[in-house]
């Protein structure tokens, strides 16, 4: 037998018990999160007493109250400048630039009270494999080697990064991460399409039927509609607690 499988299964046994919800288990030292992958990992925060994850519970909950009267939710993003040995894909952006984009966001977010808070923003240096992968839509070699080929020294809650090109599109979360990528000169205004990636990292999907909205695809639409809000609020909370 393996012995270096036995702390990796006792940490599967005990975060099974813990998602049981049944048992008020104190878990003592907050949990190592050195085997989740690094830009998709929270720093982990004590579960919250109150949640409970019996399966009948609805999740989103569209609520009375105005916007104004909820509590700010902040959430910490590491901002990076792609450099790359690929010209295509280096970064001509400067921190003044996208100090200023994340103030723009900020105007947008404050429709859900949520607040960017920029922890960092820093050049980082791509290896050629990994941006050539990236411009052909392969966003696996980037995950796969972040701490190997390439290390992403201050990555947090979610990571931005801005690219020259990105293959086509103006802004791309790769599938389920917390990670997004915007190129240098979108068609659409460069908060928005900031933004709108947040909103995909913060659950929202496409909206069909509104060009006005933050989640059609395309535009300068920047509203968030009350299901939005109720829905990107709970991801965000999720987020900070460790939950998802
Ligand atoms: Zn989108």
């Amino acid at each position: 037998m393996n012995l270096k499988l036995i702390p990796f299964a006792a940490l599967v046994l005990l975060l099974t018990i813990s998602c049981t919800g049944q048992t008020a288990v104190s878990t003592g030292p907050t949990q190592t999160p050195e085997a989740a992958p690094l830009l998709s990992t929270a720093t982990p925060l004590q579960e919250q007493a109150t949640v409970t994850l019996a399966p009948t519970e609805t999740p989103i909950v569209v609520s009375e109250p105005t916007v104004e009267s909820l509590p700010e939710i902040v959430l910490p993003i590491a901002v990076f400048i792609v450099d790359a040995e690929d010209e295509r894909f280096a970064s001509d952006r400067t921190v003044e630039e996208l100090t200023a984009v994340y103030d723009r966001v900020n105007i947008i977010w404050s429709q859900a009270n949520i607040r960017l808070d920029v922890q960092t923003i820093e050049s980082i240096l791509l290896p050629e494999p990994i941006t050539q992968s990236i411009m052909l839509g392969d966003f696996n070699p980037f995950f796969a080697n972040v701490g190997q080929t390439f290390d992403v020294p201050n990555a947090t809650l979610i990571n931005a990064f801005y690219s020259k090109e990105i293959g086509g599109p103006n802004g791309i979360v790769p599938f389920r991460s917390r990670v997004f990528f915007v190129m240098d000169d979108p068609s659409v205004h460069d908060e928005r399409v900031t933004s709108h990636e947040i909103g995909h990292i913060l659950g929202l999907h496409h909206v069909l039927t509104d060009a006005e909205r933050l989640m059609f695809s395309g535009t300068n639409g920047k509203m968030l509609n009350e299901e939005e809000i109720g829905v990107a609020r709970y991801a965000a909370q999720g987020l900070l607690d460790g939950v998802r």
